[in-house]
């Protein structure tokens, strides 16, 4: 298995007719065509595989917990689309409330009933949340919120942390985690001087910053925007009374606290990170889960401030297809099917998977850290806990790429980059932690053995 990057040079040619080879000659000869159409043949950053290199698989089915890819190899998905699957793929109720919804038409550009069916059962788990708008991406539900924290509050500076990342919004690229991270880039070009003058990037979990922060330019700040707890630098929780000590701060000053559930939303709890650690947030950010694997994200908050919005209020907010009425569909599903059960087997999972990391690393004497945030896990190859993007930066990465690459090759699908959280799914069972179990070993000594880059 070569570690370095694939690189994605061709500029001519087409996608060709594809016969069966073996191994993974048929994902290297998609990725060769997918690069002839689609910059770094892929549609997002992290699939390329840049930050573990090798050849990125082309999936062309999932059932449960497994993943398929065009050369017939299996996985054991530990990634579920960066979280939205805790089901598992293909979930029979979710496939067929998709299929009764696109029978009855794709989109209508006009309010149908299950609009109002998915906002009331965000609202029912989510208590500081008493309206809901739906959107089409989270980079969108979490531009949005900004926006309305701004037009509420009259003011223009948002505070965000470090290595926190709330979709490709221009004003929130700032320092913000895996996807950047992984490319090496502070921010992005692109990004104007004007838009990132009023953004302030603060190191996460360290409340003495936020509060200077505030001394200093507190009548100027619109909003704290925050991962409920970080999945984006790998997983960070927030150390205990982090998101408790934000309220207080925001409330004193008369700015608003955006919640970005997006990751954490309806799979660390029925009620996401909010069911782990209650803060009432003026505005929240959902997606993922919520969407059941199709395209709908959603902001929502306390009446008086969602009721700014268009058309009750001033600030301008809008979608062709948001609310769309298959995603609904997927997304009601999904959570309908997400009863106790599925929780307590998510939490379950999480637990197996992170005794079998400690012992597999432990035994290959390497030192590391398996982080948890409910049942989101991270895998960090440090001596101490990862606390903030700096730690995540500081510990030993290079360790990551041959871990991955020997659970790759046994059949078990990793995320490929040390900066992103695994994510279980209620599916796993027996089997898939045999798998799993008959993996790590020689992950944790691929780990264990790794050099480090110029040393
Ligand atoms: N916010 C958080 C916390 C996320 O993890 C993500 C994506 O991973 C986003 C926002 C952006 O969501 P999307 O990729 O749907 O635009």
């Amino acid at each position: 298995m070569g570690l370095t990057t694939t690189p994605c040079s061709r500029t001519s040619g087409r996608p060709g007719t594809l016969v069966n080879m073996s191994s993974t000659e048929l994902s290297a000869k998609l990725f060769a065509d997918a690069c002839t159409v689609i910059p770094g043949g892929v549609n997002s950053p992290v699939r390329a595989f840049n930050s573990v290199g090798g050849t990125p698989r082309f999936i062309t089915s999932g059932t449960g917990y497994w993943l398929t890819d065009a050369d017939g190899n299996r996985y054991v998905d530990l990634v579920c689309s960066w979280g939205p699957m805790i089901l598992g793929h293909a979930h029979p109720a979710v496939v067929d409330a998709v299929i009764t919804a696109a029978g009855h038409g794709l989109s209508f550009g006009a309010p149908t009933p299950t609009e109002s069916e998915l906002a009331a059962e965000i609202i029912n788990r989510v208590a500081p949340v008493e309206r809901i708008r739906l959107v089409n991406s989270g980079t969108e539900a979490t531009m949005s919120a900004v926006r309305l924290a701004r037009g509420f509050t009259g003011r223009t500076k948002v505070v965000k942390f470090s290595g926190c990342y709330h979709g490709h919004v221009d004003a929130l690229l700032a320092d913000a985690g895996s996807g950047v991270a992984t490319l090496g880039l502070p921010s992005s070009p692109g990004v104007t001087g004007a838009t990132a003058a009023d953004t302030i990037v603060l190191p996460y979990n360290d409340v003495a910053a936020v509060e200077e922060t505030f001394a200093k330019f507190g009548d100027q700040i619109a909003a704290v925007i925050t991962e409920a707890s970080p999945g984006n630098m790998g997983t960070v929780p927030p150390l205990p009374g982090y998101n408790a000590a934000l309220r207080r701060i925001t409330a004193a000053y008369g700015a608003l606290l955006i919640m970005d559930e997006v990751m954490t939303g309806f799979r660390v709890s029925r009620s996401g990170w909010y069911g782990i650690d209650p803060v009432e947030a003026d505005l929240f950010t959902f997606g993922k889960v919520m969407s059941g694997g199709l395209p709908a994200a959603a902001f929502g908050g306390r009446v008086e401030v969602m009721e700014r919005l268009s058309p009750l209020g001033p600030v301008y907010q809008a979608g062709t297809l948001s609310g769309n009425p298959v995603a609904v569909a997927a997304g009601l599903a999904t959570l309908r099917a997400a009863d106790d059960a599925v929780y307590a087997a998510l939490d379950a999972n999480a637990d197996r998977l992170a005794g079998l990391f400690g012992d597999a690393l432990t035994g290959a004497g390497v030192a590391h850290q398996v982080q948890r945030a409910g049942n989101m896990l991270s895998v960090f190859f440090s001596d101490t806990p990862v606390t903030d993007f700096a730690s995540a930066k500081a510990s030993q990465t290079w360790r990551f790429p041959p871990f991955f690459h020997a659970l790759l090759d046994a059949g078990v699908y990793p995320p490929p980059s040390a900066f992103e959280a695994w994510f279980v799914s209620a599916a796993l069972d027996d089997e898939a932690f045999d798998r799993i179990a008959a993996a790590l070993p020689a992950a944790a000594k691929a780990a264990a053995d790794a050099e480090q880059p110029g040393a």
